[in-house]
């Protein structure tokens, strides 16, 4: 293969150029490479593609936008159609009532603008001093600025400096340990808790029973704003249009992207509560100084708006939960090769396999050596993680796939 120009992200160039992997098409769960050779996608690509590939109602909306207008921005009091068909579209599904929708480009775009609009919020309610944001071990929010200051993953802050002094992260699976931090930074100084409702990049955690319901009660208690990062856990991946629902917590914020257009076009967006919105949306001129060029993009609306259409018609939402325990049962029993430490899942469809330390230890590589394996030799994608295998394939995927799944990870493992 000739060398490449493209610079991947999270790659080390010097062993991808002359390696690049090139995928060329997508039908459902299945993707193509150039040669034509079919791979099962038991990620949904980074997450994302909840309705499989290749989906033509999402590419007939997509071409009638564009030969309407294909874009235009909406900022002071211009708009469009699809922006405002999406917004009120996807405020109908969140579990704060009266909700509004910001939209943005993608997943870091929108932790970035939560963070802002709960800073903003404070700075408006008369409480300029509550800054600090707090996040969790083994969290990922994203690579823009304020994601990376929030990042739960040290690598992933790791030689870029400081970008948010006012960030704490707490151990993610005691409660306590928030009210601990809490108190140690003065609660009048706290801005918000982030949390994804799984984790997802971090390795595949669900939640300890009753954290995500405890953590919101502390933050309630002290005022500090909830943020539900749904970046990879909404649009069904848990089973509801929002995993936090599973847990009976209503937010402050939510963050989305990924999901809401299974990724044909780029779009993300933050929910807010009627009463963070307020003093932007009530009488008084305050203003959000926020927001970017492509926020509200048509296009990328109409397709997140065909997207949701195909969630709904096809009824794939609930599959996220029904599908949980078929996933999980198909991979637990891996907990017994000797080059396995853990399988997690169960909450949702999504999952991890977690490799030993001693076979970390014996072979670096083994995580990528594994993904490859299982690639070359089993004809399935999985995503490698820090010390452990991810699988979360779209929402349409049966159990005749997670069979196809299973034997891909034991050729690998073996080998
Ligand atoms: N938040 C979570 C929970 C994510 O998993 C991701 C991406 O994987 C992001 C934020 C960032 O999204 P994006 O890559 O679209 O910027």
């Amino acid at each position: 293969m000739t060398d490449t120009s493209l610079w991947h992200p999270f790659a080390d160039m010097h062993a991808v150029r002359g390696a690049e992997f090139v995928l060329e098409r997508g039908e459902d769960v299945w993707v193509y490479d150039t040669a034509g050779r079919r791979y099962l996608d038991a990620t949904a690509s980074l997450w994302y593609s909840n309705i499989g590939h290749g989906r033509p109602e999402i590419a007939a909306a997509i071409v009638a936008q564009l030969g309407k207008l294909e874009a235009y921005g909406i900022f002071g009091n211009m708009t469009n159609a699809p922006a405002r068909d999406l917004a009120a579209r996807v405020a109908s599904y969140a579990p704060m009532p009266a909700a509004k929708v910001f939209l943005t480009s993608g997943g870091g775009d929108s932790i970035d603008t939560a963070a802002k609009i709960a800073r903003r919020y404070w700075h408006a309610k008369g409480q300029p001093e509550r800054t600090h944001m707090i996040s969790r071990t083994n969290s990922y929010h994203g690579t823009h600025g304020i994601g990376t200051g929030l990042a739960g993953i040290a690598a992933n802050r790791d030689g870029f400096g400081e970008y948010v002094r006012e960030s704490e992260r707490v151990a993610h699976d005691d409660p306590a340990a928030l009210r601990k931090e809490i108190e140690r930074i003065g609660p009048e100084k706290v801005a918000a808790f982030f949390a994804e409702p799984v984790i997802g990049a971090g390795g595949v955690i669900p939640p300890a029973p009753g954290y995500l319901e405890q953590t919101a009660q502390i933050a309630k208690e002290y005022g500090v704003l909830f943020v539900a990062d749904e970046v990879i856990c909404g649009y069904g991946r848990l089973g509801r249009w929002f995993g936090i629902e599973r847990f009976g917590v209503v937010p402050d914020l939510i963050t989305f992207a990924k999901g809401v257009t299974s990724g044909y076009l780029p779009l993300g967006g933050v929910i807010s509560s009627a009463e963070v919105a307020a003093p932007f949306w009530d009488e008084g001129g305050r203003v959000l100084r926020h927001g970017a060029t492509y926020a509200g993009h048509p296009t990328c609306c109409a397709a997140a708006l065909a997207n949701l259409d195909v969630l709904e018609n096809d009824n794939l939402i609930p599959r996220g939960e029904e599908l949980e325990g078929p996933l999980h049962d198909a991979l637990r029993s891996l907990a017994e090769h000797p080059a396995v430490a853990e399988v997690r899942g169960g909450t949702g469809l999504l999952a991890a396999v977690e490799l030993h330390p001693d076979a970390l230890a014996a072979n670096p590589a083994a995580i990528a050596a594994v993904a490859t394996h299982a690639r070359n030799e089993g004809g399935v994608l999985l995503r490698t993680l820090n010390t452990s295998l991810a699988v979360s394939p779209p929402l349409t995927a049966t159990e005749d796939h997670f069979t196809i799944i299973r034997q891909a990870f034991d050729g690998a493992l073996d080998s």
